[in-house]
């Protein structure tokens, strides 16, 4: 299993979960990490210096991955900011790769992975962050290309994956956290740092999510990972106003949308793998 996300804490704070959980089934999980982290804000209280931001970061990353029992990879893009940001601007960030040649790391990193399983952000990144959106736009390609002989042809033998998913957000659990949002006198069209994350056009429609993995097992294991990222606030939810047990029997569930082989609306599966 291959999976390809955006930053540094993604892996934990996102689909941590499940991560751990095929890991400890024996699946051989392989992280990789596009960015390094260093648009990232700094949480309060931590001492990283912004400077230094990405290496703080690359540290914390790698005893999340071995917390979750994954085996690290990083593509050594630089971290791109929310639209907007100075940090887009930097010629090495993500966002300003050329495509064709990204999309050749990735098929390359697919080629000597050899993955039966990728995954990776979906079209709207979650929250629109345009890494995240990156992401999807050169995994999806990179996807289809690693099975092509005539493609990419220094990058190694051809590869083709079983299926490719994407890490998606119910409506559903959006608008139960909108609805509190507003109850507490706050404004979900204007979060995040820069107040320019719209929450209620975020999620999928239930019809649109294909496979939900219950990780409440390793919901610990998660925690412990998402601990490690402290410059990102170590992985405190969205529901961190729930006792940790609701959190846990409520929440401890990750959603994927599958992209190939396609699907029809409301089709249901039960794992990520076909066998
Ligand atoms: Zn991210």
């Amino acid at each position: 299993m291959l999976v390809i996300l955006a930053h540094p804490d993604d892996e934990s704070f996102g689909i941590g979960g499940s991560i751990a959980k095929y890991a400890a089934e024996g699946v051989e999980v392989h992280i990789a990490i596009a960015t390094d982290g260093a648009a990232g804000s700094v949480a309060e209280g931590h001492d990283a210096d912004r400077e230094k931001l990405a290496e703080v970061r690359a540290v914390e990353l790698e005893k999340a991955v071995e917390i979750l029992g994954g085996q690290l990879h990083t593509l050594g893009y630089r971290d791109s900011g929310m639209k907007g940001d100075e940090a887009n601007k930097h010629p090495d960030a993500f966002i300003n790769a050329d495509e064709f040649e990204a999309i050749g790391r990735i098929v390359k990193l697919i080629r000597d992975v050899q993955p039966h399983v990728v995954v990776t952000h979906d079209e709207t990144g979650g929250y629109f962050h345009p890494d995240h959106i990156q992401c999807w736009k050169v995994t999806t390609p990179a996807f289809h290309a690693a099975g092509d002989e005539f493609q990419f042809v220094e990058a190694g033998g051809p590869w083709m994956p079983d299926r490719l998913y994407y890490t998606v957000r119910p409506k559903r659990w959006i608008k139960y956290f909108t609805t509190l949002m507003r109850l507490t006198g706050k404004d979900p069209t204007a979060m995040g740092r820069n107040k320019d994350i719209n929450m209620t056009i975020l999620g999928q429609e239930d019809e649109d999510i294909h496979l939900e993995i219950d990780y409440r097992p390793y919901w610990d294991v998660k925690r412990l990972a998402s601990a490690e990222h402290a410059s990102q606030g170590g992985g405190t939810s969205f529901f961190r106003f729930l006792p940790a047990f609701l959190q846990k029997r409520w929440f401890g569930v990750d959603h994927f949308q599958q992209s190939h082989p396609a699907v029809p609306k409301g089709y249901k599966d039960t794992d990520l793998f076909p066998f």
